[in-house]
């Protein structure tokens, strides 16, 4: 077996307003760190992130919007052949929150009927500036089927059980 095989290949792409940390998150999980400063952009369209789960190599290719979200331009060819969609909000900022349903009509517009959501609250560690209850955030996921979690990329908190409770998911629906 060489050391480019693997059992399970999942596409998995980040939606959301642009400022929520879909990079930070990206790059939390994929290269242990938190970039400093604005500058979050990341150059490539995609990264990739092999874990093992239960003795099976799983490799998971994790697609960022670089920017593209402040112009509507994710279209179809974004959205195709996602196993798993990220849909990010922000707990401090309750505009990234509202905008939650046009990103789901996005989905159900583009996105494979069999596709996974997680929805994520980011951004845990400013709790103290939070405008958008957990309360709430539970109730609009239950409504609409997704899975929750909140996470911090800055701290770390959740990241690595985010992709990985994802990444069980997808094993277990494959
Ligand atoms: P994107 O536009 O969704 O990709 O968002 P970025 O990943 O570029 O992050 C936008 C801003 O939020 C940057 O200034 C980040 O440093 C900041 N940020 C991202 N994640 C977190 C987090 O978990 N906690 C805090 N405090 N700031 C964050
Ligand atoms: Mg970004």
């Amino acid at each position: 077996m060489s050391m480019e095989d693997y059992d399970f290949l999942f596409k998995i792409v980040l939606i959301g307003n642009a400022g929520v940390g879909k990079t930070c998150l990206v790059r939390r999980f994929t290269q242990g760190l938190f970039p400093p400063g604005q500058g979050a952009t990341i150059g490539v369209d995609f990264m990739i992130k092999t874990v093992e789960i239960n003795g099976e190599k799983v490799k998971l290719q994790i697609w960022d919007t670089a920017g593209q979200e402040r112009f509507r331009s994710i279209t179809q060819s974004y959205y195709r052949s996602a196993n798993a969609l990220i849909l990010t909000y922000d707990i401090t900022c309750e505009e990234s929150f509202r905008c939650l349903p046009e990103w789901l009509r996005e989905i159900e517009q583009y996105a494979s009927n069999k596709v996974i959501t997680v929805l994520v609250g980011n951004k845990i560690d400013l709790v103290e500036k939070r405008e958008v209850s957990k309360q709430r955030a539970e109730e609009f996921s239950e409504a609409q089927n997704m899975y929750y979690l909140e996470t911090s990329a800055k701290e770390s908190d959740n990241v690595e059980k985010l992709f990985l409770d994802l990444a069980c998911r997808l094993i277990r629906e494959a």
